[in-house]
């Protein structure tokens, strides 16, 4: 695990030492990477945790594969070093805002690099709609732009593959992408992903309930990065006001709490369990041990608490 600062060092330390072996950074740059771009749960922007939005990156030799675009998912592209025309696949778990705001703005600021784009994006059902409206909603500016700057028409650099039962996603030479219909009420259309590279198995839990069809789907991987609720800070909040009852209802219904993350990823046998999509996600006085105590009573594997830009 490297944290970004990590990551940037050797980045500049590679490329100013041209001494330095080429294969020890290709080694580097060719393994299959996780890099957690926004790791809050829910839709309100963060003050206090740091914590942005909905986003998870997986780099496989060096093509970035993204999987949600919450809030500021362009912004921490780029604070992550990924040039946002090298973008080229999109998974999107399920369509709450939190998961899928910024979907439609990252497409614009790829196009508006100077290069060409290619996108695929998969996600369930009312992906098409939400990138046509999109493309609507921004058809003024792209139409002066055609005509105006010579532009490739963006509408026709996207290819949308909607889904609405759970599969296989993708495949190329690289990975296999399948998906795994979560649990994540009222919500139907709701799913988790497992990228199988040659050298790694990721799995991205989406928002989910406890789900134990999500601990067989996760069977055996490398690691599993999935979302969390902290029950106690939960209580407090609704104690602060009385009126959140419903809110409450749904958190308990559509989410798994410390506890249950530790049972998924101990029957999934994983390695590695990433905790991320932070509910709630913007309280700094939960600390990374708070996080982790009660998946630890279930899970004896690693656990590491997901920050933003932290490489995995
Ligand atoms: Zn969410
Ligand atoms: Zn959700």
């Amino acid at each position: 695990m490297h944290t970004r600062r990590n990551f940037l060092a050797l980045t500049a330390s590679a490329s100013l030492s041209l001494t330095l072996p080429r294969f020890a950074f290709n080694q580097e740059k060719s393994r299959t990477r996780i890099i957690l771009l926004g790791t809050k749960g829910g839709p309100t922007l963060s003050s206090k945790s740091g914590r942005n939005n909905s986003a998870t990156l997986i780099l496989i030799n060096d093509v970035p594969y993204l999987i949600d675009c919450g809030y500021g998912v362009s912004r921490q592209l780029i604070k992550a070093g990924i040039a946002l025309n090298q973008l080229r696949y999109i998974f999107i778990t399920h369509h709450h805002s939190d998961h899928n705001l910024e979907y439609g703005p990252l497409l614009y600021n790829a196009w508006v690099t100077s290069k060409p784009i290619k996108i695929d994006a998969y996600g369930p059902t009312g992906l098409q709609k939400l990138t046509r409206d999109f493309f609507e909603y921004e058809r003024f500016d792209i139409e002066t732009r055609l005509a105006d700057e010579g532009r490739a028409d963006p509408r026709k650099a996207i290819t949308i593959h909607e889904f609405d039962a759970a599969g296989v996603v993708m495949q190329n030479d690289d990975v296999k992408i399948t998906s795994c219909r979560v649990r994540h009420p009222p919500i139907t259309q709701s799913y988790a992903y497992r990228f199988d590279a040659k050298d790694r198995s990721i799995v991205i839990s989406g928002d989910t309930a406890y789900a134990p069809e999500l601990a067989e789907f996760a069977k055996g991987a490398d690691v599993l990065v999935h979302e969390v609720m902290y029950l106690p800070a939960i209580e407090k909040l609704i104690k602060q006001n009385g009126a959140a009852t419903r809110l409450q209802e749904h958190l308990l219904a559509a989410h798994t709490s410390t506890e249950d993350v530790g049972r998924i990823a101990a029957q999934a046998g994983v390695k590695t369990l990433v905790l991320s999509h932070f509910v709630p996600g913007d309280d700094p006085s939960i600390t990374d041990e708070q996080w982790s105590e009660g998946v630890r009573k279930h899970f004896k594997g690693r656990i590491i608490v997901g920050k933003d830009l932290m490489e995995v």
